[in-house]
């Protein structure tokens, strides 16, 4: 589902790169953690997963594109194989519930019967049924990021990407969180998260990705935040 070969990104104006010749392969279906202090790369790499940023070296493939050669054009259609979900919920604070789900709908030009009866469905799955008519500032964080994912989710996509999705949590509502995204990878799409939070990492057991500096210094399956090298 994603492959980086050899993948480099240096920023402009800087002197090393953030992204350091990574090659790894994520699955169909695998549930990542990627781990590392403040500063490892580890937003530069989802972002290069969305093509939000472009490589500066090296070759990646996300859903059966080559990212390297994708025209502007195609990219819309690699976003929407895409859901983002990030720390800071990015919530849009004068639509309710419904409407910041139904909302990212909408923009793919969906029928309005068909979001009548999706919303709903994927409300229910992330445990917000009945909060349809909340504004965001009505919910707590783990509720808002939980609109967040019904978001990212609602569309099917067959990747999610998650960055510090808890990291503005509690340690007991960041489990739940994770755990709701276990539950939307058990479904069959592809989860990856950035994160710092160890306990999370460590209560889940899966994939763990580490990074130092930009460089794959980890990659273990079912490991520990601190097993991760
Ligand atoms: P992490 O997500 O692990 O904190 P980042 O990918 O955000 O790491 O950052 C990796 C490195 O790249 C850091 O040195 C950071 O300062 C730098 N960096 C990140 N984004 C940019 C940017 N847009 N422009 C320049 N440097 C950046
Ligand atoms: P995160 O906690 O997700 O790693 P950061 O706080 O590192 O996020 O970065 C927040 C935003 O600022 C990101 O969009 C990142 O690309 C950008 N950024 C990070 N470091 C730099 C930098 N040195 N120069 C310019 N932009 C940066």
């Amino acid at each position: 589902m994603i492959r980086f070969e050899n993948v480099t990104k240096t920023y402009p104006k800087s002197t090393r790169p953030a992204v350091d010749g990574i090659s790894l392969e994520i699955g169909r279906g695998e549930f990542v953690f990627v781990v590392g202090t403040s500063g490892s790369g580890k937003s530069t790499m989802l972002q290069l997963i969305m093509k939000e940023q472009d490589a500066t070296g090296g070759r990646l493939s996300v859903a059966g594109r080559e990212l390297d050669r994708l025209p502007d054009r195609k990219v819309p259609s690699l976003r929407r194989q895409i859901g983002c979900v990030f720390q800071d919920f990015r919530l849009l604070p004068n639509k309710t519930v419904h409407q910041n789900v139904a909302y990212a709908l909408q923009v793919l030009g969906a029928p309005r019967s068909r979001i009548r009866s999706t919303v709903p469905e994927v409300l229910d799955l992330v445990g917000l049924a009945g909060m349809e008519k909340r504004f965001p500032h009505q919910l707590s964080g783990g509720e808002q990021q939980r609109v967040a994912i019904a978001r990212a989710f609602v569309n099917r996509p067959p990747i999610l990407l998650a960055d510090e999705p808890t990291g503005n949590l509690d340690p007991g509502i960041s489990l739940e969180i994770v755990q709701l995204l276990d539950r939307i990878n058990r479904t069959g799409t592809t989860v990856v998260m950035a994160t710092h939070d160890f306990a999370t990492v460590d209560a889940m057991r899966k994939r763990v990705i580490r990074l130092d500096n930009g460089v794959l210094v980890g990659d273990v399956e079912a490991g520990e935040y601190t097993t991760g090298s």
